[in-house]
């Protein structure tokens, strides 16, 4: 069980850094707190006594949004149902829909936000992968002498290990910053140990745009999780898809790439045999989706859809 014996929500930047400042060493931030709550809980953390608890999802900065062809940014709050259902959102970043799609469940993704998850820094992260497939950057505020002030990293480099990221004592993750890849086709693969409300074994975000043939990579990103301690771009498997043609044995031949990269200390094998079908199958669904067709035997479609 988790105690508070304040629990504060401020309204803006300024009136949460005041009340972290005020109760320096005895709160924690939150913001949907579908991390936390189950966090303090017997058989994980136990009983956890924090004296006050600053909810943030509240403040509007948090939860803004500002979306154009070439950048897109949004507030840390913002709640994962909002990449599912918001349709300028959906248009700018095309994997996101797929990750909301499968992230927890109708009621918790209204809680749950897009900041709590990148916070929470877990290998087992959905909205990570995503995200770092499209070089995402995130905003670090932090107040002092009573002037806000803000950083920005890449989110690749923002992650250091599972649960541990750069985000200094005092800061808040204010807002996320991305390319726009409106018109690339956009797959989320994911698989746990069950079907619904699972937390993700392994996942991979795919993105890929094709020339105006049709039968070759003009980009292609891969991005994944729960193979290592942080989220990765499949950078050598990119490389290799952008220098030929696309085709059913150059995809398979991509898929063997990555296969070697598991760290997980567990399942290894079953996590490799997974990588290796994710790869085809997040390509595959990805070309589809970018209008690619042609090049895809119906075969093949079929095998992955
Ligand atoms: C039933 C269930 C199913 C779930 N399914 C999934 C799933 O499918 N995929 C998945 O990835 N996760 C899943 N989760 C985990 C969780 O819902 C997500 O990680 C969620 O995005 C966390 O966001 P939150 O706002 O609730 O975080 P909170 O619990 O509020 O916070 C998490 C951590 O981040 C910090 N924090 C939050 N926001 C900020 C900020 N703006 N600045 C600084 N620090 C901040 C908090 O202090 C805390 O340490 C699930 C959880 C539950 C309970």
């Amino acid at each position: 069980m988790l105690f508070c014996d304040e629990y504060l929500m401020p309204k803006t930047l300024d009136e949460a850094f005041a009340a972290m400042e005020s109760h320096r060493g005895r709160y924690k931030l939150v913001a949907g707190a579908t991390d936390i709550y189950p966090w303090a809980r017997e058989g994980r953390a136990g009983d956890v006594e924090i004296p006050v608890l600053i909810d943030i999802a509240g403040i509007p900065e948090l939860n803004d949004k500002k979306i154009d062809d070439k950048r897109t940014r949004f507030g840390a709050a913002m709640p994962i149902q909002r990449f599912l259902d918001d349709p300028q959102l959906a248009r700018a970043l095309p994997c996101m829909p797929r990750c909301a799609v499968w992230f927890a469940d109708d009621q918790l993704r209204e809680s749950a936000t897009i900041g709590g998850n990148i916070v929470n820094a877990s290998p087992a992260g959905d909205g990570i992968p995503p995200l770092v497939a499209h070089k995402a950057e995130v905003e670090l505020a932090s107040r002092s002498n009573g002037r806000i002030s803000k950083r920005r990293l890449p989110l690749d480099l923002f992650i250091t290990g599972p649960g541990r990221s750069e985000m200094a004592e005092g800061e808040i993750l204010t807002a996320i910053e991305c390319e726009s890849l409106p018109g690339y086709g956009g797959s989320f693969e994911k698989v746990g140990h069950r079907r619904s409300l699972v937390i993700s074994l392994v996942c991979l975000a795919t993105l890929v745009k094709l020339d105006a043939s049709g039968k070759r990579f003009e980009d292609v990103r891969l991005a994944i999780g729960g193979i290592g301690p942080v989220p990765l771009r499949l950078a050598e498997v990119e490389k290799f898809l952008l220098s030929g043609p696309l085709d059913e044995g150059r995809l398979e031949q991509a898929a063997e790439m990555p296969v070697h990269l598991v760290q997980s200390r567990t399942r290894q094998e079953y996590r490799r045999e997974v990588v290796r079908g994710f790869v085809m199958r997040g390509l595959v669904n990805a070309v589809r989706r970018a209008g690619g067709h042609a090049v895809l035997t119906p075969e093949l479609e079929a095998s992955y859809a």
